[in-house]
C-alpha cells in the first residue's frame, strides 16, 4: 500500500488532530536540544525550562482571557476532563453528575465508569439540531449534584452550547461547572474573566501544538483536589515532571490561535460554508447535521442517506482526502455516532455521516478537490446499493 505524503493529501480532519505549526516546532526545538533541564531544579541551568513553562502559561491564559495562575498543564484534554470531574466528586462528597448525551468519550466513558461505582449520572438530551434545552438542565442540577459538565463545542457537529448561561445557573445553585473546550479553544472567542465557569479543559493537538499536552483552567479559589497524578509540580495540582518542550509548543500554538481567531470566522468559515452549500445543493438526499447557526466556523457534518460512511471515507481516501465519520474515536465502528443518535437522526442517514473540519492551513484548492471528487463517489456508491436508500 502506498502511503500518501502530506503534500499529496487534502487534510480536512482537523477536529481529530492538527498539523504542528512550523512556528510551534521551531519554538520547541531548543527545549529538546539545549534547555532540557528539569524546571523544578534550583540551579541556573533550570532557569530557561522554567521560563519556557511560565511563558507558555501566560500565552495559554491569554488565549482564553484567564490569569496565568489559573492554568495547569496536563497530558491531554481527556486528563483535564477526568481530573475536573473526579476532583468535584471528592471535594463536594456528592454522588451525582449532570452532563449531556453528546459529550466526547473523554467525559462519557469516565461517567460510565463512575456510574458503575455508584455515582448517579444524568445525561441531558439534545434536540434534532443538537441543541440543549436549558430548562432540562435547570431541573437536573440540584443540591445533590457534585458537578455539571457541558462541552463548549461538539466535536462532530460543531454545535455550540450556551456555557456562559449555564455557568450562571450552576453558580446560583451552588454547583461546580466544568466545560470541555477542547474543540472550541482557538476557534471561537473565550473570555474566562467574563464568565462563571469553574473548570475548563484544553488540548494542544487540536490547535497545532503536539499531541500529549493539555491544560485545565481552575478558577481562583475553586475547590480542586488532584486525583490520579498527585505530586508537587503545577503547584500540587498535577504531579509529574513537566513536558517542557510540548508545553512551550502549546504556548506558541495558543498565541498563533489567538492571532488567527478572526481568520477562523471569515476565511475558514467561508470555505466551510461554500463546501456545505455545494454539497447540499448538488448531491441529492444529503442533510447537514446540527444547527447551522450556533456552530464552530470550521466544522461541517453531513449525512448521505442510505450509504455507509466507511465506504465514502475509503473512496475519499483513495483520492487523498482525509476526513472522518462522526468522531475519529468511533471510526471503524459500524454503530452510528452517539451524537447523531441523541439528535434522533434516522439510522439510514446517521450511518452515512461525514465530518469535514478545516484549519488555517486549508485553501480553496482543498475545497475544489472535494467538489471534484465527492459527487462521483456518492453516485457510484448509490448505484451499487440503490435499495438501501430512504429519501
Ligand atoms: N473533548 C473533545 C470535545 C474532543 O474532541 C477531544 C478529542 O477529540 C477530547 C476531549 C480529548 O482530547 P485529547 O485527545 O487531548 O485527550
Amino acid at each position: 500500500m502506498k502511503v500518501p505524503t502530506e503534500k499529496e493529501i487534502v487534510y480536512l480532519d482537523n477536529n481529530a488532530t492538527t498539523k504542528v505549526a512550523a512556528e510551534v516546532f521551531e519554538e520547541m526545538v531548543p527545549y529538546l536540544t539545549e534547555y532540557w533541564g528539569n524546571p523544578s531544579s534550583s540551579y541556573r541551568f533550570s532557569h530557561q525550562p522554567r521560563e519556557g513553562v511560565e511563558g507558555a502559561r501566560d500565552q495559554v491564559a491569554a488565549l482564553i482571557g484567564a490569569q496565568p495562575k489559573e492554568i495547569f498543564f496536563t497530558s491531554c484534554g481527556t486528563e483535564s476532563d477526568n481530573a475536573a470531574i473526579s476532583s468535584a466528586l471528592r471535594v463536594t462528597g456528592r454522588r451525582k453528575i449532570v452532563t449531556t448525551a453528546v459529550e466526547h468519550a473523554a467525559i462519557l466513558n469516565h461517567a460510565e465508569q463512575l456510574s458503575k461505582e455508584g455515582v448517579r449520572v444524568v445525561y441531558l438530551p439534545v434536540d434534532a439540531e443538537g441543541r440543549l434545552n436549558i430548562a432540562d438542565l435547570e431541573k437536573a442540577v440540584d443540591e445533590e449534584t457534585a458537578i455539571c459538565s457541558v462541552m463548549w463545542a461538539n466535536n462532530e457537529t460543531g454545535v455550540l452550547f450556551p456555557v456562559e448561561e449555564i455557568a450562571e445557573i450552576c453558580k446560583l445553585k451552588g454547583v461546580l461547572f466544568h466545560v470541555d473546550a477542547v474543540q472550541a479553544a482557538g476557534k471561537v472567542s473565550i473570555n474566562m474573566a467574563g464568565n462563571k465557569i469553574d473548570f475548563l479543559s484544553l488540548s494542544g493537538h487540536k490547535l497545532h501544538a503536539p499531541k500529549g499536552v493539555g491544560a485545565l483552567f481552575i478558577r481562583r479559589r475553586a475547590k480542586f483536589s488532584p486525583h490520579v497524578i498527585g505530586g508537587h509540580q503545577e503547584r500540587g495540582k498535577r504531579g509529574g515532571t513537566e513536558n517542557v518542550a510540548s508545553i512551550v509548543g502549546f504556548g506558541k500554538a495558543a498565541e498563533l490561535a489567538g492571532s488567527r481567531l478572526a481568520e477562523k470566522k471569515s476565511r475558514i468559515g467561508k470555505m466551510r460554508d461554500e463546501l456545505e452549500s455545494f454539497i447540499l445543493t448538488t448531491i441529492p438526499d444529503c442533510y447537514r447535521n446540527g444547527s447551522g447557526q450556533d456552530r464552530l466556523p470550521n466544522t461541517l457534518s453531513v449525512s448521505f442517506d442510505g450509504i455507509d460512511s466507511e465506504s465514502i471515507l475509503m473512496m475519499l481516501d483513495q483520492k487523498g482526502i482525509c476526513c472522518s465519520s462522526g468522531s475519529a474515536c468511533t471510526t471503524g465502528s459500524l454503530e452510528p455516532s452517539h451524537v447523531l443518535k441523541a439528535m434522533h437522526v434516522p439510522l439510514s442517514r446517521a450511518k452515512g455521516s461525514i465530518r469535514f473540519s478545516f484549519s488555517a492551513y486549508n485553501t480553496q484548492a482543498d475545497v475544489d478537490r472535494v467538489r471534484e471528487a465527492l459527487p462521483g463517489i456518492i453516485s457510484k456508491l448509490r448505484s451499487q446499493s440503490p435499495v438501501t436508500r430512504v429519501s
